[in-house]
């Protein structure tokens, strides 16, 4: 008996790699400047998933992104390394979306596929860093949730029960819960396995299919085939509203060596509650 599972992936700037034109003068990201990756954090995810599969016959892989057409390139990545199907969610009525409206708009993908015991979302993406997403959509789901997971104990499909360690400040716990839940995964896991070499040449030249039939493997989503209401996707569904962006440029002034010992340390935290910069 096998299980139905989804992973939310995001392609994100490299923000590990900025360059000085990372930032427009608007204080804006420039994304074209910085090389788009996959989401650290989401890695982690899709790899628990694949081992589900690999432990258990029957089970499904479903990966979901909403992202602009570039994004295929990360379903691509998913179909390598051994996911069965992708959807690429894409409508110029996504642009805009805060984090509830991207939420909204993954669990109305989430139902799409069907059936599904598990979601898998990365904890945060590097660029947004807000880790709302992955709660947010159990919350729509209505179902429960595993946060900071660095890896999956158990799975009782009979009893529908999940065992996870999740980590906290200092340690770990573990955690027991019912499926359906949603589980969202640090970089702390099972390393991800590299892309096969015989599904990279099987998958090469998959794209989007707005009506995928047959072997089609990457589908392409606008809001009407996710069965989404407009005015909750996108710019109209997202109550956020930036008000102002500042560009900081953090520059070196003054440097100052600090005695190593006990002496120097103890006078610069003091110096530093001192100037409220501690405490
Ligand atoms: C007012 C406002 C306007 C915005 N406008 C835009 C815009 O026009 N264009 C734009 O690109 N961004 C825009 N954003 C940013 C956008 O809200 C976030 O990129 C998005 O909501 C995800 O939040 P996050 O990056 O903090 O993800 P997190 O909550 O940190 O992500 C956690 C996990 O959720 C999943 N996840 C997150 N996003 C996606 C996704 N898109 N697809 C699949 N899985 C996902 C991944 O598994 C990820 O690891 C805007 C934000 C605001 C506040």
């Amino acid at each position: 008996m096998g299980l139905n599972l989804v992973v939310l992936v995001k392609q994100v700037p490299d923000t590990q790699n900025i360059t000085g034109d990372a930032m427009k003068e608007d204080g804006t990201v420039n994304r074209a400047a910085l090389p788009a990756i996959f989401n650290p954090d989401d890695l982690y995810a899709l790899e628990a998933a694949l081992r589900l599969k690999d432990r258990f016959p029957g089970t499904r892989v479903q990966v979901i992104t909403m992202g602009p057409p570039a994004a295929a390139a990360i379903l691509k990545e998913c179909l390598y390394r051994g996911a069965d199907f992708t959807a690429l969610v894409s409508d110029r009525g996504f642009a805009g979306a805060d984090t509830l409206a991207t939420s909204y708009a993954l669990k109305c993908a989430i139902e799409t596929t069907g059936p599904w015991d598990l979601v898998f979302c990365g904890r945060q993406a590097i660029d947004g860093d807000t880790a709302q997403v992955g709660p947010q959509t159990a919350e729509k789901l209505g179902c429960n949730q595993i946060t900071s997971v660095s890896r999956i104990e158990a799975v009782d499909i009979p009893q529908r029960t999940i065992t996870a360690r999740r980590s906290v400040e200092g340690g770990w716990e573990r955690v027991r819960t019912g499926l359906p839940v949603l589980l969202t995964f640090t970089a702390e896991g099972e390393a991800p396995r590299p892309p096969s070499a015989k599904k990279t040449m099987a998958y090469k030249a998959v794209s989007p299919q707005a009506d995928p039939r047959g072997n089609s493997a990457m589908a392409l989503w606008d809001i009407s085939a996710i069965k989404a209401d407009p005015e909750q996707c996108g710019l109209s569904g997202s109550p956020t509203k930036v008000k102002n962006i500042t560009s900081v440029v953090l520059t070196a002034g003054e440097i100052r060596y600090i005695d190593p010992g006990e002496g120097g340390i103890t006078g610069l935290v003091h110096e530093l509650i001192a100037d409220h910069t501690l405490g």
